[in-house]
Order: C-alpha cells, then structure tokens, then sequence
C-alpha cells in the first residue's frame, strides 16, 4: 500500500491518483478530497480547466473556456500538470511524460476523449473541434481567414451542429456534412427546427452524405446527388469521438474506440485498483453517453466506487440519467430537447430566448457544481500547483 502519515495524524493515508482534469475527473477529485483518510492527486496535461462544452464558443471568440483550477479543485488535492503515458497495473504505477513514476492505492482513469479522424486526409487537412489544443488552432487559422471565407464541419452530431452555428454567426459561409440525418438523438420536431435555424444562419445542410477524403481544397463526398467536391478554406472535423490510446497502450482491456471497459460499478473488469470514468469508459450494461451531463453523474460515482474499493466493500452499480440535449445555434438561437430518463427524447421541445437561456444555465450550472463540490470539501484550493509531488511508496 503506498501510504503515509502526517506528523500529527498517525492513521495510515492511501493515495488516489486521479487521470484526467475534466468534468469527470475534477468531479471525482473534489469529492474525494473530503476523506481526510487519502492523499488526492490530479494529473493534467494543462494548469487550467477546460470548459470543453464552450469549445466551439472558444474557436469563434464568444466564450472562453478556462478557469483556473484554484477555483474548481478542493483544497486537498495536488495537481501536477503532466500527462499519464503508462499504467503499470500489476505494481500500482503510471509514469508520466516527464518520466515521473507515480504510485497509487486506486487509479481513477478520466481522461476523456478525443476526436476520431479515421476520414483518409483528414490528420492531414482538417482541425478537430473536440480538444483544447486543436480548437486553439482552429481559433488561429479563423483569426486569418477573409471574411465570407468558406468552411466545412464535418459531423452532423451536436458537437457539429453547434460549431457550424456558431462559425456562421462570423459571417462566413459554412457546410455542414452530415452522413445521415444531423442531431440522430433528438425527436424529429427537434431536428426540423434545428435545421430551420441552420439554413436562417445561412448554414448549407447536406445530409446523407459520406466524406470520402478531405484534401488541402476541400471536402471529396457522396451524397444523394452523387459524388462531388465541396471546396473550402478550412475543413474542422467534428465526426465523433474515440478514448485515448493510454489504457490500450497500457494492456488494459478497450472497446473498438479505445474507451476502457469497465463493469457496472465503473471498476476496470481487468484490475480491482482501477475506476474509470467519464467520456473515457465504457460500463458493462451502463447506458451512457459521451456527455458534459454523463461524466458529471459518472465522475461522483467514480468517487463513491474508489471508497468502497479502498474499504473492501462491494461497489454498486452506475446509472446515470438524462434529463435533456441542448443544443447550442450561435449566441441568439439553441434546441432544448427534453429526455427521458434513459436519454430517449420526450415531447417537449423548447426553442428561441428560452433554450438559450436553459443552455447557457446548463453550461454555467456545471462549473458552479465543481466549485461547490470543492466547497464542500472543505474550501477552494488557492494554491492549486503546477508542479510534480513526491508520492510515498514508488
Ligand atoms: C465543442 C463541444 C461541445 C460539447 N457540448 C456538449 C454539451 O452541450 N453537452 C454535453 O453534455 N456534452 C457536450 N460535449 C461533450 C463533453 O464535453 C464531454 O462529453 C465531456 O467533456 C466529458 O468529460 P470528461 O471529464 O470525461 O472528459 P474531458 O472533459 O475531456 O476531460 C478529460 C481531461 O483529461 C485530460 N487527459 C487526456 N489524456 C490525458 C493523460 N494521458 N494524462 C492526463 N490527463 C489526460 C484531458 O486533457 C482533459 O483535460 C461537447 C464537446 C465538445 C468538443
């Protein structure tokens, strides 16, 4: 066990070391922060949280994302800016990218997603909207662009939706290809009212149309009318998401996407000292979805599962729930579908003024939870570090 004490406190501590500094991540970190029994250490690749549901916001300039993680982490967890590269299950170690090894009693696997570029051309000749480092770039190369400049977003999923809007909103002329319907999750009435605000925006929507190859000029697709080339100036990438490589390239077992299975109760089915969570898992039997609303719900259970399996009680399993999907359709339109419990969509549709306050509540809403969560763990940490801690026991 990698434990230490305190020179007051003579009970042994354990050490969670927690992968990941996003919803699920920072979520599970605070709440953990409050057992006086464990050292918490956060690892992330950069020294502020991201936002990562105003990333489409970030890259046409009517949002920023960041925040200090002194304003959303509990006092008594220690960050270290750094990226995981391993995970040495078998001795309970990861090391880092800086080449420090860190040792844990519980591991919390909550590193999220990333975008899937499996269109031929496309690592090549498109931005991928869904981190933080290429939306920044995507935000570079627009600062550049002439106006009325012609995009193309690929990926008709919300991600892909909201970033055409919002791009439209700059006044340049954006494409968005679809491979089927845009928004497949949401009822028809939704759907029909999204698109009526697309093309209000002037966004050209080509549903049903299969991006064959991106090249430096543009988009290569099939569609109904057959096959063609949308020409443009910048093609962003929005056609959904895949796990990192970390827990594959670490022996852990993986889905086809590269997310870690878990059972139910978000414990690895390969190793007890491994939780994981957030867009990064894939919970056996657990409906869940790539989602701001799902990691949050993932991120607390996480936490509740890595106690009981540091105590040696038996986990119990994950459900989250879904109240909605709101959609984002620049800074003066948005689509609240209201969800079932289950996620499927119910009748209720709200549109206009009102969802976009709802949306913008919705986004707000989830930052305040991670500073009340750090809050309640005893008080913001104001001196969140950026620099690596020593851990007992490596
Ligand atoms: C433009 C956009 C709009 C979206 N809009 C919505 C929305 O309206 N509603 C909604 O519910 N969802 C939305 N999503 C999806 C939502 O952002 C994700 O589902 C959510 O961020 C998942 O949270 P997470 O904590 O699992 O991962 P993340 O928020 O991605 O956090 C993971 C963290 O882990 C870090 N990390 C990665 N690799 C490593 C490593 N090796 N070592 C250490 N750290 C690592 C990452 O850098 C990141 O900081 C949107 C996504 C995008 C891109």
């Amino acid at each position: 066990m990698f434990t230490t004490h305190t020179s007051r406190d003579t009970t042994p501590r354990q050490t969670v070391v927690v992968l990941g500094g996003g919803y699920a991540g920072v979520t599970a970190a605070n709440r953990l922060a409050a057992d006086r029994g464990l050292d918490v250490v956060l690892i992330n690749p950069r020294d502020h949280f991201v936002e990562r549901i105003r990333l489409h916001q970030w890259t046409a300039d009517t949002g920023d994302p960041r925040h200090p993680y002194a304003s959303v982490l509990a006092a008594g967890v220690r960050l270290i800016v750094d990226a995981a590269e391993h995970i040495d299950a078998a001795h309970r170690r990861v090391r880092l990218a800086s080449g420090t090894v860190l040792g844990y009693d519980l591991l919390i696997y909550a590193v999220g997603s990333a975008g899937a570029t499996t269109i031929p051309g496309a690592a090549e000749h498109a931005l991928a909207i869904c981190e933080w480092e290429s939306a920044g770039r995507i935000r570079e190369r627009i600062a550049t662009l002439p106006e009325r400049s012609a995009i193309s977003v690929v990926g008709g999923g919300l991600t892909g939706v909201e970033t055409a809007a919002e791009l439209a909103g700059l006044g340049h002329r954006i494409t968005l290809v679809a491979g089927g319907e845009i928004t497949p999750g949401i009822s028809p009435r939704a759907r029909a009212s999204t698109r009526a605000t697309l093309r209000r925006l002037g966004v050209i929507v080509r549903e049903h149309t299969v991006v064959h190859r991106i090249e430096e000029t543009g988009v290569m697709v099939g569609g109904p009318d057959g096959d063609a080339e949308i020409t443009g100036d910048l093609t962003v990438l929005a056609a959904g998401f895949t796990g990192p490589d970390l827990a594959r390239n670490s022996g852990l077992s993986c889905d086809d996407t590269g997310r870690l299975r878990t059972h139910a109760s978000l414990v690895s089915v390969d190793d007890a000292a491994i939780v994981g969570t957030g867009d990064a898992v894939v919970p056996d039997g657990v409906h869940t979805r790539m989602s701001c609303q799902a990691a949050s719900q993932l991120g607390l259970h996480a936490a509740k599962t890595a106690r009981a399996q540091l105590a040696g009680r038996p986990p119990t399993p994950a459900h989250p729930v879904f109240v909605s999907q709101c959609i984002s359709l620049g800074r003066e339109a948005a689509t609240l579908q209201v969800t079932h419990l289950d996620d499927a969509p119910a009748r209720t549709v709200v549109t206009g003024r009102a969802a976009v306050l709802v949306k913008e509540y919705v986004c707000r809403g989830t930052v305040w939870g991670l500073k009340g969560l750090a809050r309640m763990a005893g008080r913001p940490n104001p001196a969140a570090v950026a620099e690596p801690v020593e851990v007992a026991g490596v």
